[in-house]
């Protein structure tokens, strides 16, 4: 009889307990919940990075104002290159020196102003990857503007890298030719790193930029990270104007992330 009174007691008490957590149900605070509820925050990361900064290039203001965190890459010794860096900064987003480097093919003159060249000595190349990181306030590491010449030259290379090690700061290879050797040698001399693995708008128009957008999110239903990147300048406005529409699509799958995010290397 004890027993049986001790057991109906628990089973009122659980009933009891059952009634009260229904009840509670509509008012349950909204950190219990399950993690795959859709306000939980997705687990992959896109990372979008912007370059051309510091001409006061076509897009400048539109893309700055996008309210997600993106990746300002500042070409050095502009008119605007302080100016956009520091405005970058204020508005969040991360910001990387946009190193000119030579090309196989084009004029030097397409370059910019302190560009890395392969004629040039060891000396000159250190001085000017250190008056470029120098030149634009807030970066955080280099990415290459151009290169596929020089981002191929391992004594060139080295070099730059060297100053990313020195300064701790990371190397994003943009990927303007397969056979760049910055990954290789950010391993070997311990310099965080990152690649690009997707240009929005290497033709300037939406429907390209549109269709690389799709690739970017079919990238993303691939694999957990990624680093995409686009433009201000001729294709500048248009590329803002399809990032602004595609941020909630990419969001149901992925966060935005600055690059630094997503960089390797780090012991
Ligand atoms: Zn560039």
């Amino acid at each position: 009889m004890m027993i049986f009174t001790h057991v109906r007691k628990v089973m009122v008490m659980t009933l009891v307990m059952v009634v009260a957590s229904l009840g509670m149900g509509e008012s349950l605070p909204r950190h219990v919940v399950k993690a795959n509820e859709p306000f939980a925050a997705p687990k992959k990361q896109v990372a979008v990075v912007i370059d051309d900064f510091g001409n006061n290039m076509n897009g400048t203001t539109e893309m700055l104002d996008l309210a997600i965190p993106l990746t300002i890459a500042v070409m050095p010794f502009m008119p605007t290159s302080k100016r956009d860096a520091q405005l970058a900064h204020e508005k969040g987003h991360e910001v990387l020196v946009h190193m000119p480097m030579e090309p196989v093919k084009g004029k030097k003159s397409w370059l910019g102003p302190g560009a890395i060249t392969t004629d040039l000595s060891d000396e000159e190349i250190r001085s000017r990857v250190e008056a470029a990181l120098d030149d634009v306030p807030f970066a955080i590491g280099i990415n290459n503007h151009m290169g596929s010449k020089a981002t191929a030259d391992e004594r060139v290379m080295r070099i730059v890298m060297k100053v990313c090690k020195e300064r701790g700061m990371m190397f994003l290879d943009s990927r303007t030719t397969p056979k760049s050797v910055i990954v290789k040698l950010a391993k070997e001399m311990g310099v965080p790193y990152a690649e690009n693995e997707l240009f929005f708008d290497d033709i300037y128009t939406s429907e390209h930029i549109s269709k690389q957008m799709s690739k970017l999110l079919k990238l993303i239903e691939k694999q957990d990270q990624c680093i995409a990147i686009g433009h201000v300048g001729p294709p500048g406005k248009i590329t803002a104007s399809v990032l602004k529409a595609s941020i909630s699509t990419v969001q149901k799958g992925a966060s935005f992330v600055p690059v630094s995010k997503l960089m390797r290397g780090l012991q």
